[in-house]
């Protein structure tokens, strides 16, 4: 994969070498210890594992008398965080969870073995464990199997779902997706990102459980979307989400296109930058754009780019995300400039220079390419693109020439027309139309006495 996700709890980093020394001590000790999890399933994929996790037999005390340097973050569920060097190690207790009451987290945890510990995971290719000193599978023992990284330990037949990119739930999917409802979009995520088909039954129990979605909180939905959406990947999530009908929940605060079945053909979603990473907002802004879009084909996507309409789904995205207000800023600012820079009329050269100097520029521009790839305002989007490539040798944002300080020694008090004086002069001197901080004055000068009269 050409992308790597982003790590949205901005964990510290953590190394093979200081796992397998932090796993060694609990070994040393008389404890029971594997990589488990995600590390596992990568090295199989053979892709770089980053994180390694541990889980030991060891209960929580233990593991923090064993280790100088620890840290409790989820004691409760049996979670310790080992310093070593300079990783940290996540180790964990092998633990059954009780009952779920609220679809969220579970309401006990008890502490028990390896294999119980697989089976409360959620998907078969995360169900694994990894014995890195042990070369050779026991041989009575059917669920070892030897890798050059070490025995693989699979309770839960993760290896042959691995080996057929099958991703199913382990043990009854039904009961799987209700009890935990996050699950259901870790399931698209890890789908997209390993290109794995989803189990029948599986699949079954995301869309009967889709609507659950609701209650996780905005920002635990937000993180899995970071994840899904921003990496090239993304256009194997988009059309799940929507086939799961986990879509309508996502944009739910936004105008209904429910029961809309997904064209592909007319997403613009999967137009943006295919084959490259992009931001999360860039990713959301494209999103709410083509969910608007698959609901009303004819319509044209300007309809959507309007003020009130973009103030709308900075709205929803809001309420259904809790996003962090860069990745707000970036979806609006990638999409206001669409209703001026694909209107009717041609904009402006101060227009288009102004553009160019945001900062959201390029993520507009991927959003007119995609636009122009539907088949919509081609004819402007070509020229636009030529034209931005060649503005943007030059400098599109020079220094202005004149400051509101002229205009104060020119008697001017602070105000609306004040700004506007500043903002005509720029667009003049960006236009080339004053090409001197004399002629930039005096253009001030005949403006403000032009008010007087
Ligand atoms: P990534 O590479 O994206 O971090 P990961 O498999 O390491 O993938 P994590 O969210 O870091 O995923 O979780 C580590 C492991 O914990 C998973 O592999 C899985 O076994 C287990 N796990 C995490 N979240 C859940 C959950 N909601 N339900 C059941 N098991 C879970
Ligand atoms: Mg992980």
């Amino acid at each position: 994969m050409s992308d790597v996700p982003p790590n949205p709890s901005n964990k510290p980093p953590c190394s093979r070498e200081d796992a397998l020394a932090v796993l060694g001590r609990l070994r040393q000790a008389g404890q029971v210890a594997y990589f488990a999890g995600g590390c596992v399933r990568d090295l199989l994929l053979g892709l770089e594992p980053k994180d390694w996790d541990v889980a030991t037999d060891a209960p929580p005390q233990r593991v923090r008398a064993l280790f100088s340097n620890t840290q409790a973050v989820g004691a409760a569920f049996g979670v310790i965080l080992v310093r070593h060097s300079k990783s940290v190690v996540e180790v964990a207790t092998f633990r059954t969870e009780g009952a779920y009451s609220d679809g969220r987290r579970p309401d006990a945890v008890a502490f028990t073995d390896a294999e119980h510990d697989a089976r409360r995971r959620d998907f078969t290719i995360n169900g694994l464990f990894l014995d890195p000193e042990k070369r050779e599978a026991g041989s009575d023992k059917r669920e070892e199997v030897a890798t050059p990284d070490g025995v693989v330990i699979d309770y839960v037949g993760g290896v042959e779902d691995l080996k057929n990119r099958i991703l199913r739930a382990i043990g009854q999917a039904q009961q799987r997706f209700s009890e935990d409802h996050l699950r259901l979009l870790r399931a698209v995520r890890f789908a997209a990102r390993f290109a794995m088909a989803v189990e029948e039954e599986t699949a079954r129990a995301i869309r009967v459980n889709a609507p659950r979605l609701r209650g996780i909180s905005p920002e635990r939905i937000a993180d899995e979307l970071r994840m899904m959406l921003a990496p090239a990947t993304r256009a194997v999530a988009w059309p799940m989400l929507w086939s799961y009908a986990l879509i309508d929940v996502i944009f739910r605060f936004l105008p209904s296109s429910e029961g809309v079945e997904f064209d592909a053909r007319r997403s613009l979603f999967l137009r943006v930058a295919p084959g490259r990473a992009i931001s999360f907002g860039l990713a959301l802004a494209a999103g709410v754009l083509d969910y608007r879009m698959q609901g009303d084909h004819a319509a044209d996507p300007i309809a959507f780019v309007t003020r009130k309409e973009i103030h709308a789904a900075a709205r929803a995205m809001r309420e259904a995300l809790r996003i962090s207000n860069e990745e707000l800023d970036e979806m609006v600012g990638a999409l206001e400039p669409l209703e001026h820079l694909l209107g009717p009329a041609e904009p402006a050269l101060a227009i288009k220079k102004r553009f160019l100097a945001r900062p959201t520029a390029g993520a507009s521009r991927e959003l007119i390419r995609a636009i122009a790839s539907l088949g919509l305002h081609g004819e402007r989007a070509g020229r636009l693109e030529a034209e931005f490539d060649e503005l943007a040798k030059g400098e599109v944002a020079p220094a202005p020439l004149i400051t509101g300080d002229d205009l104060l020694a020119m008697g001017m008090k602070p105000g609306p027309a004040f700004r506007r004086v500043l903002e005509a002069v720029y667009d003049a001197q960006l236009e080339g139309r004053v090409g001197t901080r004399a002629e930039a004055l005096a253009m001030a000068k005949t403006m403000i006495e032009n008010m007087k009269t």
